[in-house]
């Protein structure tokens, strides 16, 4: 009887370590799901680029006598599914910097209305050749304490994004203001708007809310989540609200007082 009771015990003991080890694989195997679905992903966007530049060449070679017009035309095409693959490359490795245990960002003192200045002028030649008014209201003197390279890769991100998808005679609008311990920076634009239904994911490595539209303006479907990345090491919080048709306003809030790194 007592060794029937031992046996029933060690059995138990035994199916309870095992449901115990499943639950601890759980979010190894998730984690490593993960991990499969973005290399699937990365390597289908490589692909793609890749077989264009293949087509490319093959005709160039097959063709040696095209006109010299005719050629330009093949090598600009490629040229641009290089640059597509270098931008895909970079966005990759900011990513995988970000999966790291490495020191996520190098902060330092600095004035953030200098920087939004700075990105409004690098981003005022294309705004004037696509007809887009950049309009700021941008409080003054606004001494933050963060990664001041990661941030402007941030505001690169959400400003082409909102001249990307904004057409002619349209508004950018970029502000920040001190709100008590934080500041507020809000990016919005009148234009093409994201789908309801696709605004849950748009900071989802990957996602595209147009497909079509956003291979042709050279997107990768990276910057949203890299842009997510960036703000949440500094602690903050980004949020996007959109209206088709409409326009775009992604709110980002940076805590001023909290200890980075
Ligand atoms: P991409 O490189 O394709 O622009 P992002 O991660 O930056 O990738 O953005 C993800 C998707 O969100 C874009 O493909 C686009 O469909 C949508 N999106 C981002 N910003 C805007 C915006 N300001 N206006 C409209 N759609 C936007």
């Amino acid at each position: 009887m007592i060794g029937l009771g031992i046996a029933v015990g060690l059995i138990l003991s035994y199916l309870a370590g095992l449901i115990l080890a499943n639950k601890a694989l759980v979010p190894i195997q998730k984690s490593w799901e993960k991990q499969s679905q973005f290399v699937a992903d990365a390597s289908h966007e490589l692909r793609t680029p890749l077989s264009v530049i293949q087509t490319h060449l093959e005709l160039l070679f097959r063709h040696p006598t095209n006109t010299i017009e005719q050629e330009s035309i093949t090598i600009f095409k490629s040229l641009s599914e290089v640059k597509r693959i270098n931008k895909l490359v970079e966005d990759l490795l900011t990513l995988a910097r970000s999966d790291s245990d490495e020191k996520q960002i190098d902060p330092h003192w600095f004035f953030f209305d200098e920087l939004l200045r700075l990105i409004i002028e690098q981003f005022a030649p294309i705004a004037e050749m696509k007809d887009i008014l950049i309009e700021d209201n941008i409080e003054d003197k606004l001494q933050y304490f963060g990664d001041k390279n990661r941030l402007h890769q941030l505001f690169v991100i959400l400003v082409d994004n909102a001249l990307k998808y904004t057409s002619a005679k349209g508004r950018v609008n970029i502000s920040c203001k001190k709100e008590g311990s934080l500041l507020r920076i809000v990016i919005f634009d009148t234009g093409v708007g994201i789908p309801e239904s696709d605004l849950p994911f748009v900071f989802d490595r990957f996602y595209r809310s147009d497909k079509s539209r956003t291979r042709e303006e050279g997107g990768t479907g990276l910057g949203l989540s890299i842009a997510k990345w960036i703000v949440e090491a500094h602690r903050g919080h980004i949020t996007v609200e959109s209206k088709l048709v409409e326009g775009t306003r992604f709110t980002i809030k940076l805590p001023l007082k909290e200890r980075l790194n």
